[in-house]
């Protein structure tokens, strides 16, 4: 495209990107399971309005905007109400999940330095399953990447033992996802805590995508193990207000024990023609409309309204891990959230994955094993019957050699 000589109207302008979303998934009906959390059009709404409330103001001027400031302040210690943050803990509102591990990786970084630990020659020690971001982040700042074999009892959780056995005295960091995104299995945080404690390291716990949904699930009965802050070696966390914080898109928090280790993460600069500034995060410029809809949407859920909708996700959960059974399919491990992963012992699940995107299901696919991957959102619940039935024909399809050729399964 060209940018047009003369301007165009909005409306028509308006009317074309509506009508270019037509070949998109049809994310609003539920039939996808992936990069959409969907809590519905009264959540939506709450997002739209908030956003564009604060769409124009900028993060990155506290003194401009104590309103944004404030709201940044509240959303930090409603996140630490919920993960068991001790006094004096604190944290930033980023990005997204990669934002703030990537964050929490230089911080890590450069409490070591400061600590005396050698400069250069890092290393983090991580369980296979942990999310890639932490390879970008790492990449970006050269520190070795140690991925670690998942315990090999069909738990799909980290091996706590195998990764004391690659920390050395470089490794800035040990990793735990709470939970996994591949099979939505929360490894042994305190496990891992003991050994980050024995061997004075950072410990980490991922959870970009858990950390706002496991504890209304333990609210709820559910029996998540001590995942986060309540760990005492645990030094920070990641978790996504952009997917089960049912938040507007490009916003995460990072979070951090104490104030001594958060004050490893600003950038302050004096040293150039400009006036002098500090950032706590990646980003210069931070929209404001992503910290004013995730304050306006934990404002209007609360604490009943994420109960609600994190209890309808398990629900939904498991009567899909009973139709998927019923169907054949392994379940992976034991999941407790709102991922799960399943395969078929004598069928290609791939190739049940593509018979069911040609039905028009949108889903996550993992890669080790094989496996059929979902991310449910409280619109699943409608759903789920749907997609068991789907399921099934999709399978007897495949047994049958007759369903759709296999389509490539990637993320992006
Ligand atoms: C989604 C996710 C991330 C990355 O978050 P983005 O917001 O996509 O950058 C990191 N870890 C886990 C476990 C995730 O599910």
């Amino acid at each position: 495209m060209q940018m047009p000589a003369q301007g165009r109207e909005w409306k028509e302008v308006r009317a074309e990107m509506v009508a270019r979303g037509g070949k998109d998934v049809d994310w609003r009906s539920g039939r996808t399971a992936v990069y959409v959390f969907n809590a519905g059009e009264d959540i939506h709404h709450v997002q739209q309005d908030a956003y564009t409330l604060y769409m124009s103001e900028n993060g990155l001027g506290p003194l401009a905007f104590p309103s944004l400031a404030q709201m940044e302040k509240d959303v930090i210690s409603m996140a630490l109400g919920l993960l068991h943050g001790p006094e004096g803990a604190t944290g930033a509102i980023t990005s997204g999940g990669t934002d703030s591990i990537t964050m929490a990786m230089k911080t890590a970084r450069d409490f070591a330095r400061a600590t005396g630990r050698q400069h250069g020659g890092h290393n983090i020690v991580l369980p296979r399953s942990a999310h890639l971001a932490f390879d970008k982040a790492a990449h970006l700042m050269d520190i070795a990447v140690r991925r670690v074999p998942l315990k090999g009892d069909g738990s799909y959780e980290a091996d706590p033992a195998a990764m004391a056995g690659a920390v050395d005295a470089a490794t800035i960091m040990l990793v735990g996802s709470a939970p996994s995104f591949p099979h939505g299995i929360i490894d042994p945080i305190a496990a891992l805590g003991e050994i980050a404690a024995a061997k004075d390291v950072w410990l980490h716990v991922d959870a970009c995508v858990g950390g706002y949904f496991a504890p209304f699930a333990r609210m709820n009965g559910v029996a998540v193990p001590a995942f986060d802050f309540e760990v005492p070696a645990v030094r920070s966390m990641s978790a996504d207000l952009h997917k089960y914080g049912y938040c507007a898109k490009g916003a995460s928090t990072v979070l951090f024990r104490s104030e001594d280790l958060y004050r490893h993460m600003p950038f302050a600069m004096r040293d150039w023609s400009g006036a002098p500034m500090t950032t706590p995060t990646l980003a210069g410029t931070r929209p404001g409309g992503a910290i004013s809809a995730a304050w306006a949407v934990m404002n209007v859920l609360g604490v009943s309204g994420y109960r609600e909708k994190q209890g309808l996700v398990c629900a939904t959960r498991e009567r899909i891990e009973a139709g998927v059974r019923a169907l054949g399919f392994e379940v992976l491990g034991k999941p407790l959230l709102g991922l799960m992963a399943f395969r078929h012992p004598e069928v290609d699940s791939l190739a049940v994955y593509g018979a069911m995107r040609a039905k028009g299901w949108f889903t996550s696919f993992t890669a080790e094993p094989q496996s059929l991957h979902l991310m449910l959102s409280p619109k699943h619940a409608e759903v789920a019957d749907a997609y068991l039935a789907d399921l099934g024909a999709a399978l007897a399809d495949v047994k049958a050699g007759v369903a759709a050729a296999k389509v490539e399964a990637r993320y992006s």
